[in-house]
C-alpha cells in the first residue's frame, strides 16, 4: 500500500544521509510515531534513529519556554482587562470573551500582524491611509469596506463595538507586559518571539526534515524558510496532482501559493503524484435517514472486511465526536483490536451531567425553620442517576415513589440522608467558601465508587484536574468574589470545553479518529460518517472578534483558509484508499439540514464516474398504527367475574358511573383501565390542575359539612347556621383537605406553598358560594357525605353464561333532604349540561352530546333506592357544577329537554324514570359481557386527544 510517511522515510534513508545527524519534523506527534515506525520496519541492521519532533517543540525549544495552559491565560487576561475597564464584568460572564480573545491574540502573533494598527481606531480614513502605508491597495479597501459599512449600522451597536474595540489595543500591549513579568505565554507569543529573531537562531547540529506540511502560519513559513535557505533543512510535501493541478480546487489553495513562492517553489517535486486518479479508488456514498443509524452501517461495513486483513489499514473517520461510542458499541466481534484517536467532550459524560445536576441543585434549595429542604425535580434527577441508584438502589426507588404518592413539591435533607453516606455528602447547602473543597470530594467519592469503569474514572480525572487549576488560580486572588451562581456558571463554562483525549499508542487494530488526526496517514480502507454540510466541513463561522474584512486586510486566516485545511484533510484520506464509504445523513439533526458534504458532491462532478450509492432504508412502519381489538376469549370474559355477586351477596369489585361512562366513550379504553389494570402514569404535579382543584373543592364541602354537623350534633342546616359556616367554617375546612390531599396533617406547621395557597383562596370563593346557594334552599338535613356511606345495587342481566347479577356501585357527594325530595348532589368542577332529550341517549354511544353527568347522577337514584329500598321520597339528581354557581338563574336540577323546545321539565323523581334507565344501562352491561362484541377502539378521535393510553393505541 502506498504511504506517504513509509515513502518519505524510504527517501530520507536511500539519501544516505547518517540518521543519527537528522532531525525530522512533522505536524504532530501521531504522524511522528507513524514515521518512526515505518523507518524502523526499513532498517534491517541495528542503527541510531532520528530525531523526530513536532513543529511546536521546535519553536518552544528555541523560545526556551512552554505556554501557560488556557485557564491561566484567560486568568491572567482578566486581570489586565479589569485594570484597564473598570466597569468589567464579572469573570464567568468575560471567560467566553477572554477565551475569544486570546484566541485572537494567538492568530495576531502567528500570522505576525501588526496588533497596534490592526486594533487602531481606524474609522478616519486619513489615518487609514497614513497609517497602512505597509498594505497593499487591496488590502487598504478591505479596511475601507468594513468602516464604510459599519458607519450605517445603528449609533448603539457602534458604540459598543468602539468601545471595546478601542480596548483591545492596550489590552494586547498590558496582557504582554504582565506576561513578560510573570514568566507567562501563550503559543502565538513565543512562535513570534521565535520568528522574529530568526537571525539569532544558532545552527542547528542537525539536517532538518520537514514532512507533510500544509497552511503554514506566518511564523511557521518564516522559520521554515529560513531553516532551508540558511540551514540547509529539505521539505517534503504530502500533495496529488487531483487537486494542486486544479486551480480551483480548495484543498489545493496553499500549495499552489507554495509552488509559486521562489523559496518553497523549488522544493517542490518536479513530477507531482496522482495517486487519486491512478488508484481509482471504489467510492460508495450512503443516505442514512438518522444520525445514530450510522453506527450500525459502520459495523456492516466491517464485518465485510475479509478475514485475515490488516485492521490498521483500514480507518473511520469522526468528524461529529458524539458518534464515537455507538460505534464503538455496534463493532463487529471480529473487530479484536481498536485504536482510538481524538478529543471526547467530557460534557457529554454522565458523570459531567451528574455533576452538573448536583450544583443546579443548589440553586433551588429552601429553608423553612431550620429545616433543609430540596426541590422535587431536581430530587429526583438525582434519584434516577446511577450514582445514586447504585449505593443504596431499594432507598431512591422508595424514595421517589413516596414524592410521587404524597405529591412532594419538596424534600427535606433529613429523610435524603437516610440513603447513607454519599446522599449526606450530596444533598447539603454549600457556602460559598466550600464551593472548591465540596466537588474535590464529591469527585473523589465518585472516583472511589468508579473502580470497576475506568472511562467514567477517566472523565473524572479530567474534571479533577481543572477544578485544581481553577482552584489554584483561585487561591490568594483578591479580584473575584466566588459565590454559588459565579461557580456554577463558571463550572459550565470552563468544563464544558474539557476533552478527554483517547490516543491509543501502537499502531495495532482498527483505527477510529477524528478528522485532523487523520494527517499525514494512509488507509487502504476509509469510511467517514457525517458526510454532511456542516459537519465535514464543519459550520461556517470563525470564533473571533476581529471582522472578516480586518483579518484578511492583516493576512490571519479566513473562513477561506479553514475551508481549504479541511478540503485537503479530505482529499488527503484518498491519496492511498482503494476503497472509501462515506456515510451521510437526510434527516435534520439540532439544527442542522440533512445535506450532503459539498466534497461528495464536488467528487461526483470532478472524477468523471460513477460513484456508488446506496439509500439505506429503516424499517419504519409508515402505515397507520395496526388497530388494536381484544377478543372476548375465556380468559378475558373471565376478568368480568369480578363484578358479579356471588350467592354469598358478595362481588370483588363494582360498576362505577366512571367506569359505565368509559365504555361508552371507548370499549378498549375501559378495557385497559379497568380490566388489564394499566394505570395512567403519576408525577408530582406542583400544578393544581382543574382535575386536583376539582378533588379539594368536594373534600372541603365534605369535611365543611362533616365538621360542622359533628360539633353541633345534628344534620339538620338552618338559614341562621349559615353566617357562622362561612365565617368560622369555610377557611379550616380547606386548609384541612388541601393537607389531607397532600397527606401534610402530620406537618402542620409546614407553610403551605405558593401554588396551594392560590387554590386555597379560589377555593373559598366557590365554598362560600356554595354556602350562599344553600342557605337560600335552607332548610335541609344531610343524609351522607361522600364516603361515609356506601350506596350499591345488583342488577340482572341476560349473559351467554346465563343469568347473572353485576354489582354496581357510586360514591354520592351529598344525599340531603329537602323539601319533601332527597337530593342526590353532585359537585362537579366543569360546566356539564343539565339537560337531555331522553333517558335513551345517556347510553348512545353515537349520540353528539351524550350527557355523561346525567347518566351519572341518575345511576345514583338507582343505587339510592336499591340502597335504601324504604325510601318513599322523590328523588332528586342535582348537580353543582362550581363554574356556573355565580350566575343568577342558577337551576342544579336536571331536565328533560327536546332539542328544539324552549324549556326543559325538571326532573324531580328519578323513579319515574327508573324503568327505563335500568332497560338502558341493563342493556349497556350485556353488552360488556356479549363474546361478540370484542373490546375494540373508538372511531370518535375526538375521545382519544386526553386518553392516557393514546400512545398504545398510536392515535
Ligand atoms: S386512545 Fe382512543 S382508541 Fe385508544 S383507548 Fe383511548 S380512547 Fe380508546
Amino acid at each position: 500500500m502506498h504511504s506517504f510517511l513509509r515513502n518519505t522515510a524510504k527517501e530520507i534513508l536511500e539519501s544516505g544521509v547518517d540518521l543519527q545527524k537528522v532531525t525530522i519534523v512533522l505536524p504532530n506527534r501521531r504522524a511522528g510515531l507513524f514515521f518512526t515506525q515505518h523507518l524502523g520496519s526499513l532498517i534491517s541492521e541495528p542503527t541510531w534513529m532520528p530525531e523526530v519532533k513536532t513543529i511546536e517543540e521546535i519553536f518552544y525549544d528555541l523560545a526556551g519556554n512552554r505556554p501557560a495552559d488556557d485557564l491561566t491565560l484567560i486568568f491572567e487576561l482578566y486581570r489586565v482587562y479589569q485594570d484597564l475597564s473598570p466597569e468589567a464584568e464579572t469573570f464567568d460572564r468575560y471567560y467566553f470573551w477572554g477565551e475569544m480573545i486570546l484566541k485572537d491574540f494567538n492568530d495576531v502573533d502567528q500570522f505576525m500582524a501588526n496588533a497596534g494598527k490592526l486594533y487602531h481606531h481606524l474609522s478616519e480614513i486619513k489615518e487609514l491611509e497614513s497609517d497602512l502605508s505597509f498594505l497593499t491597495e487591496s488590502q487598504i479597501a478591505l479596511i475601507r469596506q468594513f468602516w464604510s459599512s459599519f458607519v450605517n449600522q445603528d449609533r448603539d451597536h457602534q458604540e459598543k463595538f468602539l468601545k471595546f474595540w478601542q480596548l483591545l489595543s492596550p489590552l494586547y500591549t498590558s496582557f504582554q507586559a504582565s506576561l513578560a513579568v510573570s514568566g507567562l505565554a501563550y503559543s502565538g507569543m513565543l512562535y513570534r518571539k521565535v520568528a522574529e529573531s530568526l537571525d539569532n537562531i544558532p545552527r542547528p547540529e542537525k539536517v532538518h526534515h520537514f514532512v507533510g506540511f500544509n497552511a503554514f502560519t506566518g511564523t511557521e513559513e518564516a522559520l521554515i524558510k529560513h531553516y532551508i535557505t540558511v540551514f540547509g533543512a529539505k521539505i517534503y510535501w504530502d500533495i496529488d496532482g487531483y487537486y494542486l493541478d486544479d486551480k480551483v480546487q480548495e484543498a489545493g489553495l496553499f500549495f499552489r501559493d507554495y509552488q509559486k513562492d521562489k523559496i518553497f517553489g523549488p522544493t517542490f517535486p518536479e513530477h507531482i503524484p496522482t495517486q487519486i486518479d491512478d488508484r481509482k479508488a471504489r467510492i460508495k456514498t450512503y443516505a442514512t435517514p438518522l444520525k445514530t443509524n450510522q453506527a450500525n452501517l459502520v459495523g456492516s461495513i466491517l464485518e465485510k472486511i475479509p478475514a485475515g486483513e490488516a485492521w490498521e489499514e483500514t480507518v473511520v473517520i469522526l468528524p461529529d465526536e458524539q458518534m464515537l461510542f455507538p460505534v464503538l458499541h455496534t463493532l463487529p466481534e471480529q473487530v479484536d483490536k481498536v485504536n482510538v484517536t481524538m478529543g471526547y467532550p467530557v460534557k457529554n459524560a454522565p458523570v459531567y451531567s451528574f455533576l452538573e445536576a448536583v450544583l443546579e441543585m443548589q440553586r433551588y434549595i429552601k429553608e423553612e425553620d431550620g429545616k433543609l429542604l430540596f426541590y422535587h425535580t431536581a430530587v429526583k434527577n438525582l434519584l434516577s442517576s446511577i450514582y445514586l441508584k447504585s449505593v443504596n438502589p431499594g432507598f431512591a426507588e422508595e424514595l421517589m415513589a413516596e414524592m410521587q404518592l404524597l405529591n412532594q413539591i419538596h424534600v427535606s435533607a433529613e429523610k435524603l440522608h437516610k440513603g447513607g453516606e454519599l446522599y449526606q455528602l450530596i444533598f447539603q447547602k454549600l457556602e460559598n467558601d466550600s464551593l472548591f473543597s465540596y466537588l474535590a470530594k464529591l469527585m473523589e467519592a465518585l472516583a472511589e465508587r468508579l473502580k470497576d469503569e475506568p472511562l467514567q474514572r477517566s472523565y473524572l480525572y479530567q474534571c479533577f484536574k481543572q477544578l485544581t487549576r481553577l482552584r489554584e488560580i483561585f487561591a490568594g486572588q483578591d479580584i473575584l468574589t466566588i459565590n454559588r451562581e459565579f461557580f456554577i456558571r463558571l463550572f459550565r463554562q470552563v468544563f464544558r470545553e474539557v476533552k478527554l483525549p483517547f490516543e491509543g499508542e501502537p499502531l495495532q487494530g482498527l483505527q477510529i479518529m477524528g478528522v485532523l488526526e487523520s494527517r499525514n496517514l494512509d488507509f487502504k480502507r476509509v469510511i467517514i460518517c457525517n458526510m454532511n454540510e456542516d459537519s465535514f466541513p464543519p459550520s461556517a463561522g470563525l470564533n473571533s472578534m476581529i471582522p472578516f474584512n480586518i483579518r484578511k486586510a492583516f493576512g490571519l486566516p479566513v473562513q477561506e483558509q479553514n475551508d481549504s485545511i479541511y478540503a485537503y484533510t479530505f482529499y488527503r484520506l484518498l491519496h492511498s484508499a482503494e476503497e472509501v464509504h462515506m456515510i451521510y445523513t437526510t434527516a435534520s439533526d439540532q439544527g442542522k439540514a440533512g445535506e450532503k458534504s459539498r466534497y461528495m458532491q464536488q467528487m461526483g462532478v470532478e472524477l468523471g464516474r460513477e460513484m456508488e450509492e446506496e439509500v439505506v432504508f429503516i424499517p419504519i412502519d409508515q402505515k397507520s398504527p395496526e388497530s388494536i381489538t381484544i377478543q372476548k376469549d375465556a380468559e378475558v370474559l373471565g376478568l368480568l367475574d369480578k363484578y358479579l355477586i356471588d350467592e354469598h351477596g358478595q362481588s370483588k369489585t363494582s360498576f362505577s358511573p366512571s367506569a359505565i361512562s368509559v365504555f361508552l366513550d371507548c370499549r378498549l379504553k375501559f378495557y385497559l383501565q379497568y380490566l388489564a389494570n394499566i394505570q395512567e402514569k403519576q408525577e408530582v404535579s406542583e400544578e393544581i390542575d382543574a382535575a386536583v382543584f376539582g378533588n379539594l373543592a368536594h373534600l372541603s364541602m365534605e369535611i365543611l359539612y362533616q365538621d360542622f354537623a359533628k360539633r353541633k350534633n345534628r344534620t339538620l342546616l338552618e338559614k341562621s347556621d349559615f353566617e357562622e359556616l362561612n365565617k368560622a367554617w369555610v377557611f379550616p375546612a380547606i386548609e384541612k383537605a388541601i393537607r389531607q390531599f397532600y397527606h401534610l396533617e402530620g406537618e402542620a406547621d409546614t407553610k403551605l406553598n405558593g401554588q396551594m395557597a392560590i387554590a386555597r383562596d379560589v377555593l373559598q370563593k366557590y365554598l362560600h358560594q356554595i354556602l350562599k346557594i344553600d342557605e337560600a334552599s335552607a332548610p335541609f338535613k344531610l343524609i351522607s357525605l361522600e364516603k361515609e356511606r356506601k350506596y350499591t345495587a345488583g342488577l340482572k342481566i341476560e349473559t351467554a353464561a346465563g343469568a347473572q347479577t353485576v354489582s354496581l356501585k357510586g360514591i354520592i357527594d351529598r344525599v340531603d333532604e329537602h323539601n319533601g325530595s332527597v337530593r342526590l348532589i353532585d359537585y362537579k368542577s366543569g360546566q356539564d349540561n343539565k339537560t337531555f332529550p331522553d333517558v335513551e341517549s345517556l347510553f348512545d354511544r353515537e349520540h353528539k352530546s351524550r350527557n355523561k353527568a346525567a347518566m351519572q347522577t341518575m345511576f345514583y337514584g338507582l343505587i339510592y333506592q336499591a340502597t335504601v329500598p324504604e325510601n318513599t321520597l322523590p328523588l332528586k339528581p342535582t348537580i353543582f357544577n362550581l363554574r356556573e354557581m355565580f350566575g343568577d338563574d342558577f337551576n342544579p336540577y336536571l331536565q328533560i329537554k327536546l332539542p328544539r323546545a324552549k324549556q326543559g321539565v325538571e326532573v324531580n323523581d328519578y323513579r319515574q324514570f327508573e324503568d327505563e334507565y335500568k332497560v338502558g344501562l341493563k342493556s349497556l352491561l350485556e353488552d360488556i359481557y356479549n363474546p361478540e362484541i370484542p373490546f375494540d377502539q373508538t372511531d370518535d378521535l375526538k375521545k382519544c386527544g386526553y386518553c392516557p393510553y393514546k400512545e398504545i393505541c398510536g392515535r
